[in-house]
């Protein structure tokens, strides 16, 4: 039985890994501090047999270590998320995701324990060399519009882990993900589909930022969990970076009108300008897509679930919790 510490484990992404490595007869420790996640995530988890968690900073160092200690595999997804969070709170954004960072490595490498790192598609910035391959370069704005830190506090992240499995032998696996949505996924943060979902439920309007013309691929949960599990336990992802996403390119705009059709046709949509809805100067990527090739050859994973059966899905979700 493998035994995992999942960090973030009571956030969006996090609990669903939970549920899925429960249900293989893993062990799972889930250390968070709720300041993003919450604990209705994981409550369905709490009776289960092999679950337990801790409610902490993992920069808390004597606990992370125990914690550690009692695990085989750590998987890393406690992070500062969500463009808007990033732009209203960038020290934040900052401090959580390069110090927990190193925290998690720091307690790994003395044990010796495997991590999966997670991050993500942001890396790639506004590149428009798409789709996006690990190996492709990544463009970043200047320091001074905020949203950049998020995908350079997320880059050390990449080249701190890549550096312990180089100088230390630390095995370690870097997943980018890409946009990702499913039920549990709220909006405060920015992530549209959960935002768009509840602005038609509540009868709109839709909130398009910019033209609408960018574009975003979104991956299941369900399917993103399970390639965060196989490559964990694929000796021959160690030292590897993996994209992790799904190849159904939508505008934003095309999204706001399928997420209405869905619910009510006449709901309308609104543009919003970026700079009222983010700050000035804010910049965004016209197109976001990954290539997937590199995790296809080496575990066969492709992304499963439809678009439009995610969307169905994520408003049943809203509409049962009302
Ligand atoms: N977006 C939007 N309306 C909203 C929230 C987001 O049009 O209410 C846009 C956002 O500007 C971006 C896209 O939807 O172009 C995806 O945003 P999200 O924050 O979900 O993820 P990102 O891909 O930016 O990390």
């Amino acid at each position: 039985m493998v035994r995992y510490l999942i960090t973030g484990g009571a956030g969006f992404i996090g609990s669903h890994l939970a549920e899925r490595l429960l249900h293989h007869r893993g062990q799972v420790h889930v250390i968070d501090d709720l300041s993003t996640g919450a604990i209705r995530n994981i409550e369905h988890l709490k009776s289960l047999k092999g679950f337990g968690y801790t409610i902490d900073d993992i920069r808390n160092a004597p606990v992370l270590a125990e914690l550690v200690d009692g695990a085989d595999v750590v998987v890393h997804l406690a992070a500062a998320v969500g463009v808007q969070l990033i732009v209203e709170s960038p020290v934040r954004t900052i401090e959580t995701n390069v110090a927990g960072t190193e925290a998690v490595l720091t307690a790994a490498a003395k044990k010796r324990k495997k991590v999966i790192i997670a991050s993500t598609s942001e890396v790639y910035g506004k590149s428009a060399q798409v789709p996006f391959r690990e190996t492709s370069d990544l463009v970043l704005g200047a320091t001074t519009y905020g949203r950049w830190s998020y995908a350079c506090s997320k880059a050390i992240d990449e080249f701190l882990a890549l550096a312990y499995w180089r100088e230390k032998k630390l095995p370690v696996v870097i997943v980018r993900l890409f946009n990702t949505v499913g039920p549990r996924q709220v909006g405060h943060y920015g992530m549209v589909v959960p935002r768009f979902v509840k602005q038609a439920l509540a009868g709109g309007p839709i909130t398009v930022y910019g033209d609408g013309k960018q574009t975003r691929c979104f991956c299941d949960v369900a399917d993103v969990v399970e390639a965060v599990e196989r490559l964990a336990g694929e000796d021959r992802a160690v030292g590897e970076i993996f994209n992790i996403g799904s190849g159904e390119e939508v505008s934003v705009e095309d999204l706001a009108r399928r997420v209405a059709a869905k619910v009510d046709p006449r709901i309308p949509l609104k543009y919003v300008p970026y700079d009222e809805a983010y700050a000035v100067g804010f910049e965004d990527m016209r197109r976001r897509v990954p290539d997937v090739s590199k995790v296809r050859a080496l575990i066969g994973w492709t992304p499963r679930t439809p678009l439009d059966q995610i969307l169905d899905r994520v408003i049943e979700y809203h509409r049962a919790e009302g």
